[in-house]
């Protein structure tokens, strides 16, 4: 008489926000987005069925941590601090802030947001780096007069940018370039000179699933991908 298997898990589940093109957005329904499109190279090598599930982004991390997800991937920069908590990928995409601003406003680099009302999104490198300057008595912004307002996500605060309930919003490259290409009287100009990379998160010491992210991304790197999945999610 035969046993059958246990019944093995073959779903490899990816948490994301998807309100952050070109990486992640929703297309109708569907979450796709340079992230996807890895995920899913991941999930083939592997030979397992990629679930993609969409969270606000301060809530990724956590969802690794409980093992609701498996990976985490959603143009995440890898921080010393994050590091504390999950294990990153290798590299697999650079990015700096950008600052955006209506075209006719004045803000050219940091020293244009003095006195303004600037969106970040909750959580994220951009509102480390803002709520710094305006808070901290070493900032460049201190004392400036200058609010900050956190958005859960990079639509929302582009939406409030529109609308002028801020006056600029300090987001990863090229976010901002598709809210700029994607809406009309705004511009997008370089914050800062601190160059940051985007890895995949996995739970602290899960090794086997983080050497097959690496061997997957290091293939795609190699072989031109990514730089093709950006192409295809731009405007
Ligand atoms: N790269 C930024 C960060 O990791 C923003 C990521 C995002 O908003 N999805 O904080």
């Amino acid at each position: 008489q035969e046993t059958a298997a246990p019944a093995e898990d073959n779903t490899l589940v990816m948490y994301t926000n998807a309100e952050f093109p070109p990486f992640e957005y929703f297309e109708g329904e569907k979450i796709v987005g340079v992230d996807v499109d890895i995920a899913n190279e991941i999930a083939k090598d592997m030979g397992k069925e990629l679930v993609v599930k969409h969270i606000d982004f301060s809530s990724i991390i956590p969802a690794v941590l409980n093992d609701k997800a498996d990976f985490g991937a959603a143009g995440m920069t890898i921080t010393a601090e994050r590091q504390e908590q999950v294990d990153f990928s290798i590299s697999y995409v650079e990015s700096i802030q950008h600052i955006i601003s209506k075209n006719d406003a004045e803000i050219l680099d940091m020293e244009g947001l003095k006195g303004k009302k600037i969106g970040v999104q909750l959580g994220t490198t951009g509102d480390l780096a803002i709520s710094d300057a305006v808070n901290l008595p070493e900032g460049e912004l201190y004392n400036s007069g200058a609010e900050v307002k956190t958005y859960k996500n990079a639509l929302e605060a582009s939406q409030d940018l529109l609308a002028g309930r801020v006056d600029a919003v300090v987001i990863d490259k090229l976010p901002a370039e598709e809210i700029v290409n994607g809406n009309e009287g705004l511009k997008s100009v370089v914050f800062g000179d601190i160059s940051e990379a985007y890895g995949i998160c996995v739970k602290k010491g899960n090794e086997e699933l983080l050497n097959s992210i690496n061997s997957t991304l290091q293939r795609l790197l190699d072989e031109g991908k990514i730089a093709e999945f950006i192409e295809n999610h731009s405007k």
